[in-house]
């Protein structure tokens, strides 16, 4: 697919007929990835507009909110938007035999979504960030030397002009497919409740293909009582929720039918993440965990690279789409493997039947020495190493 680029003589004349001042970036969509990016380059002295949908910020997000300790460490994100800390999991299997975890430090903090988007937003506004709010971007037109971004209300009369273009769409992948960016490889569906449950003291993880084949449903505590109850499903995640909340809390849960929310969840790289001076990040770029879902950390890490990018090309002058490239390598360069291992993980556990997966906990429960092997392989936000021994000796078990 090509990009509308324009010969020299059209650009002439659009800019005879609109006097539209040019910032540097625009980013589209203030999410946390989109306003993290905003926030780093304004931070470097870059002039930066923000063009977002939603008329408010981080309203009815659809999220667990589980981001690592590491990433509060490297990045400058809201602390205030902390509510509580995940200390230890309990893994459940189909029969409910358990493995459970507790590493020495805290594994990482839940926090409230709307005070997380809201706060880095505010972070972005102080550091001089223009942002637009209830405006959608409807059309992103690239040209040799700048981008022209459509916005507005009702009508997409407004129009912005930068010399690049950032994309943190989420899951909405409209403007991608008009500039030939491609789609993530798949999608999976979070599906989330919150409750008020008893006697839940710690964050539980429970497999199984009853549960949900090839992923996972999960149990956080958010004290007070109350807790985030969620599954990752390929398909049909309402009523695998249902059915994990009535199989595995009942009589535990206060509310008698609470409200259930879904959203797709990006699963696998898009195929080219930068064209002619635009670039996306974040889940518009599908950089989520595809063994969790998560798409915090790995979307404010790639963030990072492309504000990296983007610093270099405007210091050499040159934000070609040669020089930008660089961004979509160095991201995959870093977490393409992941991603792949993510989706070849499920696809193998989707194979797997409950009486496998219980022989399993089985296993590593009984054998102190492979645990251990195994508890030194975890880290929270990267999963190659852990899957690759898990893999290594599920070959030797089944
Ligand atoms: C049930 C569930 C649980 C999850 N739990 C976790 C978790 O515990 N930890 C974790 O790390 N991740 C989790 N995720 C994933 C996480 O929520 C996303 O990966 C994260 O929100 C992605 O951030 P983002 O900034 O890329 O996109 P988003 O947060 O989706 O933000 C995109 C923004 O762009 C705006 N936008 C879109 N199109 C336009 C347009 N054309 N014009 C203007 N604005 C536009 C949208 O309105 C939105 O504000 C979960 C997801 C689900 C569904």
């Amino acid at each position: 697919m090509t990009l509308p680029l324009r010969s020299n003589n059209a650009i002439k004349q659009i800019r005879r007929d609109e006097k539209t001042a040019m910032s540097d970036v625009v980013v589209v969509g203030a999410g946390p990835i989109g306003s993290y990016t905003a926030y780093q380059l304004a931070d470097l002295g870059f002039e930066v507009v923000l063009i977002e949908e939603d008329n408010e910020i981080g309203k009815d997000v659809i999220c667990t909110g589980v981001i690592s300790t590491e990433a509060f460490q490297h990045f400058n994100l809201p602390k205030r938007s902390i509510i509580s800390e995940i200390k230890s999991i309990s893994f459940f299997s189909p029969s409910s035999v358990t493995i459970d975890y507790t590493p020495s430090s805290t594994l990482a903090f839940v926090v409230d979504r709307g005070l997380f988007d809201r706060g880095i937003l505010e972070q972005a506004k102080k550091k001089g960030v223009d942002v637009h709010l209830g405006e959608k971007v409807c059309q992103v037109n690239s040209y040799e030397d700048f981008v022209e971004i459509e916005s507005g209300n009702e009508h997409c009369t407004k129009k912005v002009r930068a010399k690049v273009a950032v994309l943190a769409t989420g899951i909405n992948y409209q403007l991608h497919r008009s500039l030939g960016l491609g789609l993530p490889t798949g999608f999976m569906q979070g599906t989330q409740t919150e409750v008020e449950v008893e006697g839940l003291s710690e964050t539980e993880i429970y497999v199984g293909k009853r549960i949900s084949p090839g992923a996972f449903a999960w149990a956080l505590p958010l004290g007070n009582g109350w807790a985030r109850m969620g599954i990752l499903a390929e398909s049909k995640g309402v009523s695998h929720l249902k059915g994990f909340l009535k199989e595995r809390f009942a009589g535990r849960i206060k509310q008698e039918s609470p409200r259930i929310f879904q959203k797709r969840i990006a699963c696998g790289a898009i195929k080219r993440s930068v064209r002619n001076r635009i670039l996306t990040v974040g889940e518009a770029a599908g950089q989520v965990k595809t063994t969790t879902g998560g798409g915090i950390f790995y979307g404010l890490l790639c963030s990072e690279t492309a504000v990296n990018v983007l610093q270099e090309g405007f210091s050499k002058g040159d934000l070609s789409e040669k020089q930008l490239i660089q961004y979509d390598k160095l991201w995959k360069s870093k977490l393409g493997k992941e991603l792949r291992m993510g989706i070849w993980m499920r696809k193998v556990m989707k194979k797997l039947t409950d009486k496998q997966i219980d022989k399993i906990f089985k296993f590593v429960r009984e054998k102190v020495s492979v645990r251990e092997m195994l508890e030194r392989k975890i880290k929270f936000d990267y999963h190659t190493g852990v899957i690759s021994l898990g893999l290594r000796l599920l070959r030797g078990l089944i």
